[in-house]
């Protein structure tokens, strides 16, 4: 038997079958083998696995192709088992012809669309062992397989025989996928060794669960299982693949942010855990939120301003002032416009409107005291030019005053006047980005309602 030349250039495929739009466990496999191949220098092959031509659709093979572009998994070559049947009937034939495999005459009941000859492999009934690079030592007995079918003709291959016969043309020298596939691979051994193909290392990743320990599945968990959902919301990219790369990894060291080459780096396959990886969908937006802060600012602000310039009459340039505070609010570019849709940010962009009594803070009986407050406010604040109308030095300006007179007397009306909002980021932080000009008008707007 022949076994791993640990020697040979890697070379690695990720595998998808088009039944299906790309799910985060099928692009956490296609990252695995990314990673792996290119910290070997080796080979990242994509083969779309579409012999069952019925449940086979060319919008998944689309998603799945677009998913790993948008994911910046370049990919060196590409195939499509549908054109190789050639291939498959080459080796079909060899097999029958060597008294490894036999056309198989079906009788009994069949089923409507079953057919009455098929092709069946002649099974050794033997031992069998694999090493898997995340489980150790695998053994099993094959003889409970029986003559398993390896095809409905000489040009319709199944599964099995599709698999073994591509990966040994295509020197596949780790075959990295789900755990799912475990169960397949004892027949796969039989294959391969009954056609001669050298085995492969292998490395099952373990299942990606929810946190009541069931399987990710489209049907139980909807759209948060597909890739495509992410993509929608404009996660990034990198922060999608650094999340996945965590579904059953860890580096060992504290370290959760990673860029793609930090991947590419530092994943380690062996450190793969065996037990379901649980997916956490507030990590996920964690995670990308501390992508986002990893942007540089003026791309952080062309992004913002993209979708800020549909709902509002705004600029770059003061959009560039203000996007640190929107930041602080979103996970995701894609919450930008549901913040703006809920009316979060609209006072950035025009004058709010409210009933005086709301500027009045809720500790205090006499709203002149509140106009007191917002005038000796103003008038601190004409002291320090446009230029000047940082944070700090606004702070500095009317924070003794506030200490003196009450925080929420002062501060609350001067952050109503300018945001008409119970809830709003810091004052300070309003006032700088508003500038100097729009901050006193605001106030002296307000001072005008009281009197
Ligand atoms: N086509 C199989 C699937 O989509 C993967 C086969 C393999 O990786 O060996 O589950």
């Amino acid at each position: 038997m022949k076994t791993p030349d640990a020697n040979k250039k890697t070379i690695v495929r990720f595998a998808p079958s088009p039944t299906g739009a790309l799910h985060l466990g099928g692009a956490r496999t296609a990252l695995f083998n990314y990673l792996f191949a290119r910290q070997n220098k080796g080979k990242f092959i994509l083969r779309i696995e579409d012999t069952d031509k019925e449940r086979s659709k060319k919008e998944h093979e689309e998603d799945i192709v677009n998913g790993l572009k948008w994911l910046g998994f370049d990919f060196d070559e590409f195939y499509r088992q549908s054109e190789r049947e050639d291939i498959y009937k080459k080796y079909l034939k060899k097999l029958i012809g060597e008294g490894k495999a036999y056309v198989s005459k079906e009788s009994g009941a069949l089923e409507a669309g079953e057919r009455s000859e098929v092709i069946r492999f002649k099974n050794p009934n033997k031992k069998i062992s694999f090493s898997d690079m995340i489980r150790g030592e695998i053994e099993f007995d094959t003889t409970e397989l029986k003559d398993f079918v390896i095809a409905k003709s000489l040009e319709e291959p199944l599964f099995h025989l599709a698999v073994v016969v591509d990966d040994f043309e295509m020197e596949i020298t780790h075959i990295i996928r789900g755990e799912d596939h475990i169960s397949n691979t004892p027949r796969q051994i039989l294959i391969q060794e009954a056609i001669g193909a050298p085995k492969p290392f292998y490395a099952h990743l373990p299942l990606i669960l929810d946190s009541d320990r069931a399987k990710l599945s489209k049907r139980k968990h909807g759209e948060k299982v597909s890739l495509s959902h992410y993509i929608k919301q404009d996660y990034l990219p990198q922060a999608v693949s650094n999340f996945m790369a965590l579904l059953g990894w860890n580096p060992g060291t504290n370290q959760e942010i990673f860029t793609l080459d930090e991947l590419i780096e530092k994943f380690n396959i062996k450190k793969i855990q065996k037990g379901g990886a649980i997916f956490n969908e507030e990590k996920m937006k964690w995670v990308n939120k501390e992508h986002l802060k990893l942007l540089p600012p003026d791309q952080i602000a062309d992004e913002i301003y993209k979708i800020a310039r549909n709902h509002y009459d705004t600029d770059i340039s003061y959009v560039k002032k203000l996007y640190p505070l929107i930041l602080d609010r979103i996970n995701s570019f894609g919450d930008v416009n549901g913040i703006i849709e809920a009316g979060e940010i609209d006072f950035f962009f025009k004058r709010p409107d409210y009933e005086k009594d709301s500027l009045k803070w809720k500790g205090d009986s006499d709203i002149m005291m509140t106009k007191t407050h917002l005038e000796h406010a103003r008038l601190s604040l004409e002291n320090i030019s446009e230029e000047q109308f940082t944070i700090d030095n606004i702070k500095n300006v009317l924070f003794g005053y506030a200490e003196k007179m009450g925080k929420g007397s002062v501060l609350w009306p001067i952050r109503f006047a300018l945001s008409g909002r119970e809830k709003s980021p810091d004052p300070f932080a309003i006032m700088s980005a508003l500038g100097k000009k729009e901050t006193i008008e605001r106030i002296k707007i307000a001072e005008q309602k009281i009197k």
